[in-house]
């Protein structure tokens, strides 16, 4: 059975949101589409541009109807919008989220809700760019990307299945796994990276001789960074809410990190070339796969 969304209400209109309601309308599998946010002039943005059919910023009378519902704001922002929609919601109602950390979005239902609801189904897509805002959205933004969905023991099959369908409508390949399991996977692949990109820009960049630093930086030094750019509101939320799993893996990178120094300041060169090996030989396969 193919899905429809009769009414989809989409709070936070922006890259994640406003590329989740451009795919759904384009694999056409809504009727209309909601958009919730604080700004007015984001949400008329967004619908000049045919993301949203119409828009709102009192967040409760947004979603009033909906049959679907989108959380696509920062982390900050994820408990104030559940205190907000706290009124409004039926057990008729799909809710769903996109949070970059799961653990922390959990412990905002439960203070909100006093329990994590069956209709709730957390989510996270792995797409997305250095871009923020509504102007960024783009269509096949998570298309043959995957997203994870972390369900809790009793929340409501037709709800998963629901949230399921609607990311398969985008090209998304859809995965489950736990909230735990998902906060340390993400503090790996994709948290600690973009700790390291901040940390080398802003080294370089406090540096006196930086203006000639950066006119040799070439290729490797762009593609390394690139994620530096990315918004630095949502990645202090997200140092914040992921913090635990986070600092595991800056210490575990960290430990390495000073085996490598002492091999370059002993001239370990085996060390070096193992390491380097290693490294290429898994991101190789990696790439390939
Ligand atoms: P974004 O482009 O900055 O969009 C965030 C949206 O949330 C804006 O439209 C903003 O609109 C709205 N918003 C902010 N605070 C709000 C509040 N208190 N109440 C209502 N609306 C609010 O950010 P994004 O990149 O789409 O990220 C959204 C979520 O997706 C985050 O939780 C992030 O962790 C997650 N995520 C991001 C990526 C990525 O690569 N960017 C990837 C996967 C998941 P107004 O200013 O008009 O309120």
């Amino acid at each position: 059975m193919s899905l429809h969304i009769p009414r989809l209400g989409v709070i936070g209109v922006g890259l994640i949101g406003g590329s989740l309601a451009r795919a759904l309308r384009t694999a056409g599998c809504v009727g209309h589409v909601v958009g919730v946010s604080r700004d007015a002039a984001h949400l008329q943005r967004a619908q000049a541009l045919g993301v949203i059919d119409s828009w709102q910023t009192e967040i409760a009378q947004g979603i009033k109807g909906c049959d679907v519902v989108v959380i696509a704001v920062p982390l900050g922002a994820m408990r104030s919008v559940m205190e907000q929609i706290k009124p409004i919601l039926n057990d008729a109602m799909v809710v769903t989220d996109v949070g970059s950390a799961k653990g922390c979005v959990m412990a905002d239902m439960q203070s909100v809700f006093g329990r994590v609801l069956p209709g709730f189904v957390p989510g996270h897509p792995i797409a997305g760019t250095e871009k923020s805002g509504v102007e960024a959205a783009i269509t096949d933004l998570f298309n043959h990307r995957r997203v994870i969905l972390t369900p809790l023991a009793d929340t409501q099959p037709t709800a998963l299945n629901t949230v399921r369908e609607m990311w398969r409508a985008c090209g998304a390949q859809v995965c489950e796994m736990s909230v735990e399991h998902h906060d340390e996977v993400l503090a790996a692949t994709s948290h600690l990276p973009h700790m390291l990109a901040y940390a080398l820009v802003d080294t370089l960049a406090r540096m006196q001789e930086r203006r000639e630093i950066f006119e040799y930086a070439a290729g490797g030094f762009r593609d390394f960074t690139r994620i530096a750019s990315s918004d630095p509101q949502m990645w202090h939320d997200i140092c914040v809410h992921n913090r635990e799993a986070l600092l595991a893996m800056l210490d575990r990178f960290q430990d390495d990190l000073s085996a490598l120094r002492q091999a370059v300041d002993t001239r370990d060169g085996q060390y070096l070339k193992d390491t380097f090996t290693r490294a290429k030989q898994a991101r190789d396969k990696f790439c390939n796969h």
